[in-house]
């Protein structure tokens, strides 16, 4: 004998976790959202239920925004907050030219930086640049991403001097405008254009 409160159905608007159980696969069809195990159809997201009494539909509205989820594939656009020889570390401010908040962290291993060998990050890459990168894998914590490819690597930089925008002046060579010291960076073609955006 089980107690009612685990067998009743859900209500519309309720809030569910994944796992919770919705109801009975006998009265309903589970729709997004959810999935069925047994003879029991459970949420398979955080969200609200939504009940479609016609259809005898039983779906979970989930609360996160898909957009804002990152996939391996995504074109994410941050900053670095962090630099050592063998990793960079980068706040994810966009995913796919659609800004994210609270932001994603994403680490680049020295070999995901360059086609080239580098001895050190910061002959590609430096703390405080703006970066645009590939996410090669979603699932860990923090994400891992990668700076190789045609349109990803440095988008915008600082001079390590004065900090002022580093001006593009030959392939991954920058020179300051106001204290004319050069720098090393694996840029991309828009390099300084202030376009987040990026062609597919
Ligand atoms: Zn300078």
């Amino acid at each position: 004998m089980t107690l009612d409160i685990y067998n009743r159905i859900k209500d519309t608007d309720e809030l569910v976790f994944p796992g919770t159980r919705l109801a009975v696969t006998e009265e309903f069809i589970g729709g997004q959202g959810t999935f069925s195990e047994g003879n029991y159809i459970y949420a398979a997201v955080a969200g609200k239920v939504n009940i479609n009494i016609e259809k005898h539909e039983i779906s979970v509205m989930s609360k996160a925004k898909p957009a804002n989820v990152p996939r391996n594939g995504d074109i994410v656009i941050g900053g670095v907050v962090n630099a050592s020889r063998q990793m960079i570390t980068i706040s994810v401010n966009y995913i796919n030219n659609k800004e994210v908040y609270p932001t994603y962290t994403m680490v680049i291993h020295v070999s995901q930086i360059s086609r080239e060998y580098l001895d050190s990050v910061d002959e590609a890459v430096r703390l405080a640049d703006i970066v645009r990168a590939k996410v090669i894998d979603a699932k860990t914590i923090p994400l891992q991403g990668s700076l190789i490819g045609s349109q990803l690597g440095v988008i915008l930089a600082g001079c390590s001097r004065c900090g002022r925008k580093l001006e593009k002046i030959g392939r991954d060579k920058l020179k300051c405008s106001e204290c004319s010291y050069f720098e090393k960076r694996t840029t991309t073609i828009d390099y300084g254009s202030g376009k987040l955006a990026f062609k597919t």
